[in-house]
């Protein structure tokens, strides 16, 4: 197996003990061999000099829309259900294959560009074939799943679908992708939310994710309105209901949970259940903020996530990381939620977030090699002397200065030039595409 060898850098583990190490990274196949010791350049294939470079573990991403990107600033300003039904949903209903997955390529660039390299996501309800497509090629880890919406208000004709019809379309993509290419895809089962999803379907769901041993991720108590809709249907709270039926267990990864009451919070911790945080977005649609600092305390560990491209406009982890460590501090205190706590959502405790802390989210002999390459060498983040470099990267550093992204062993960005994706290729066809959609819709943002 080919051996890659980072040389020289600061390191940046997230291991245990958070060791930071200055020294080398050796990579072979798919998985780091160690951090640290020196290595002889004559022992790798491929040596990366990276002195003066920052290497950290590749970000996780626990919540995006790839089938959205395409729609970036074409949904500004909107409520959550005001969002869906003038904006999203046509859009969602108006896409083919091709704007799938040119959608999807163009917001992979950007994630790989910015240094993610696991992603948790949610697609539409049709041709997430072509999605899998793109996540495949451009070399991603990524779990996602075709959206599942049996029911629902104000729902467009093109995102309709029937209950069993829904399951078995991700049944046949959970056979197709599940474990490609040495299970850097998994499926996740995707239920819109549970305004949008029948008992039946839900139940199904929880079935099949167990018999097949995946996630499902879906979106929970984001919205006021959207928990009045759970309580007026079920009569129950959001989080109840979905343990009454039985979903709320390890395998479960719910976006947002903005408007949790304590006893739901409970569940989640006895459950096992993993929360994704999602400040950009939360704020973008004036969804609300999470109680992070309380479920913290109470031992749930949220990862983060960016979401879709239309309710953010980025799809950046130093973004969400940036908002994570200030929107809590005016009702916490500033020692709420520091850059150490941080940095941990975005990569080790989003690792368990998707049940793979054994092989991403830190750099250790072993673990699969999903890192990045930054350089802080900036006016923006100096000056470096006596700062802790995790400080610099949550407070101060934006992600072009992400220079290097190597997922699975492969480098798929190197000083900045992307290596599986035609970024300019990706442009066009993205600006042609959004064309195609907004005439069919007759959206005019
Ligand atoms: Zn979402």
């Amino acid at each position: 197996m080919k051996k890659l060898l980072i040389k020289n850098a600061e390191i940046i583990t997230m291991n245990p003990d958070e060791d930071i190490v200055h020294g080398d990274l050796l990579i072979e196949g798919d998985r780091i061999v160690s951090v640290g010791p020196p290595v002889e350049a004559g022992e790798a294939e491929r040596v990366i000099n990276a002195a003066g470079r920052t290497v950290i573990p590749g970000f996780i991403q626990t919540h995006i829309h790839l089938c959205q990107t395409l729609f970036r600033g074409k949904a500004d300003d909107l409520e959550l259900m005001d969002w869906l039904r003038k904006r999203i949903w046509p859009l969602e209903a108006a896409h083919d294959e091709e704007s799938i997955y040119t959608s999807a390529i163009l917001g992979i660039g950007e994630l790989i560009a910015g240094g993610s390299t696991t992603i948790v996501d949610m697609e539409t309800v049709h041709h997430t074939n072509e999605a899998f497509e793109a996540i495949a090629k451009s070399g991603i880890r990524a779990l996602s799943g075709k959206v599942m919406m049996d029911k629902g208000e104000d729902v467009p004709a093109g995102l309709q679908e029937k209950t069993a019809d829904s399951v078995q379309e991700s049944v046949d993509l959970l056979e197709k992708w599940n474990g490609h290419d040495g299970g850097r895809i998994r499926y996740a089962f995707a239920p819109r939310f549970v305004i949008s999803c029948t008992e039946q379907l839900l139940i199904q769901v929880r079935n099949l994710a167990e018999q097949y041993n995946v996630f499902v991720h879906t979106h929970a108590s984001e919205n006021r309105g959207e928990i009045a809709i759970v309580e007026r249907d079920t009569g129950m709270r959001n989080i109840v209901y979905l343990d009454h039926i039985g979903l709320a267990g390890k395998r479960l990864i719910l976006a947002h949970c903005i408007w949790l009451s304590d006893e739901e919070k409970e569940i989640i911790l006895r459950r096992g259940v993993h929360v994704s945080h999602c400040p950009g977005s939360n704020l973008k649609l004036a969804s609300g903020i999470a109680d992070v600092p309380h479920m913290l305390k109470m031992g749930i560990n949220p990862g983060l996530g960016a979401d879709g491209a239309p309710c953010n406009n980025n799809l950046d982890m130093f973004n969400e990381m940036r908002l994570a460590a200030l929107i809590h501090k005016p009702a916490n205190g500033p020692t709420a939620m520091d850059a150490r706590r941080v940095f941990r959502m975005a990569t080790i405790d989003g690792a368990r977030a998707v049940g793979m802390e054994k092989e991403i989210g830190s750099l250790e002999a072993g673990k699969k090699a999903d890192l990045a390459i930054l350089n802080l060498n900036q006016f923006h983040s100096s000056p470096s002397f006596d700062v802790d470099p995790v400080s610099r990267i949550v407070y101060s550093a934006i992600s072009t200065d992400v220079e290097t992204t190597i997922i699975n062993g492969r480098i798929v960005m190197e000083d900045r030039q992307m290596k599986t994706i035609d970024e300019k290729l990706v442009l066009h066809d993205a600006d042609a595409a959004i064309k195609r959609l907004l005439r069919r819709t007759g959206i005019r943002p």
